[in-house]
């Protein structure tokens, strides 16, 4: 339930009725705007009459969110959310971000080699997976603890923020100098993982399930923040359909959708939403225009001989050509910031 106040409460008002909420066993979430307060109540309101609280000298209107995900919802956080992901690198509210990387982290040399690269093409953030989440338990796994100090060393070889995958709350200290950990697919409706990265203090990406829906999406935003973590980017990675000329299906209406139903950042992968290079660059441009917050890329220096999803990574030259098409497309279309120019 979200109540909005007149705009002449005062602060004694507010927090009187705010007192009454948590009596009901509610939680409050008071969102200050520069012209209206807004009570976001989260929590069993059945008990709370609506018109009792219309009623109220304060209150301008009250209305019953039925949405289960309250965190996440734009409605009574009408601001973008900015995920500050390092003292250079912001994403969401106008802020755009390409991240890119291998799919895995393959030695010293491969990702080092990748991170230049992608940072002269234009990429802000650095990827490549350690822990990797295979259908077959013979393919490459990863390199694990190796992998994640090889992937932050490059980070700060090229001063990139770095993102890789976590698969189970067990690995968590393995991340202290991960700058995004990233939810996979497999995991987004790992829900002790998700409580427990709520609590890390850092920002979190979580990617679509294969056969989720977009409120479910939501849902597990809400359980990273209801553990008191607000800096969430979701990300679109294709969906699984009855398509089989791509690895997936990139739903791009769901950043449309999302633009309105959450202030939380979004994210399109149009490697593992198609997977093949070719259809990448078009699908990279479209999720621009369509008002991504940013795209994350798989990037390879030798794609043939990569360990993990070579079909769908881009050579460097490929990519900066990609980085140089989502450039034109944000100008074309005005939504570039002066500090992106
Ligand atoms: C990845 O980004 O490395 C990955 C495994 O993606 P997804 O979870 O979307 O399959
Ligand atoms: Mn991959």
């Amino acid at each position: 339930m979200i109540a909005v106040l007149r705009q002449d409460a005062t602060q004694e008002q507010i927090e009187s009725l705010c007192d009454w909420f948590r009596e009901k066993g509610l939680d409050v979430h008071i969102s200050r705007g520069k012209y209206q307060t807004i009570i976001g109540l989260i929590g069993d309101t059945s008990r709370i009459d609506t018109d009792l609280l219309c009623g109220l000298s304060i209150v301008e209107s009250a209305t019953r969110v039925s949405e289960p995900y309250k965190s996440a919802n734009r409605k009574f956080h009408p601001e973008d959310t900015v995920v500050q992901v390092s003292d250079t690198v912001s994403i969401g509210g106008g802020h755009f971000a390409l991240i890119a990387g291998p799919c895995s982290v393959e030695n010293e040399e491969q990702i080092l080699t990748v991170a230049r690269a992608v940072q002269r093409g234009g990429a802000k953030i650095l990827r490549g997976g350690a822990f990797k989440p295979r259908t077959s338990p013979y393919d490459f796994q990863g390199l694990g603890e190796a992998g994640i100090r090889m992937l932050t060393e490059a980070g700060r070889a090229t001063g990139m923020p770095v993102i890789t995958e976590i698969m189970s709350a067990s690995q968590l200290d393995l991340f202290a100098d991960v700058d995004i950990i990233q939810v996979g697919a497999r995991n987004m409706q790992n829900f002790d993982l998700l409580k427990e990265l709520g609590r890390c203090g850092k920002p979190i990406l979580i990617k679509r399930g294969l056969a989720n829906t977009i409120k479910e999406l939501l849902m597990s935003a809400e359980y990273v923040m209801s553990g008191g973590c607000q800096d969430v980017i979701l990300c679109e990675r294709g969906i699984r359909t009855f398509e089989t000329y791509t690895r997936n299906t990139l739903d791009l209406s769901c950043v449309a959708v999302l633009r309105e139903r959450t202030h939380l950042p979004v994210v399109v992968d149009p490697s593992h939403a198609t997977g093949a290079s070719r259809l990448v660059p078009p699908m990279a441009r479209a999720a621009a225009a369509a008002g991504a917050d940013g795209i994350m890329i798989e990037v390879h220096n030798d794609p043939a001989a990569a360990l993990c999803d070579g079909a769908q990574a881009l050579t460097p030259d490929q990519f900066a050509a990609v980085a140089a098409d989502v450039q034109a497309v944000r100008r074309a279309l005005k939504m570039e910031r002066d500090e992106d120019r």
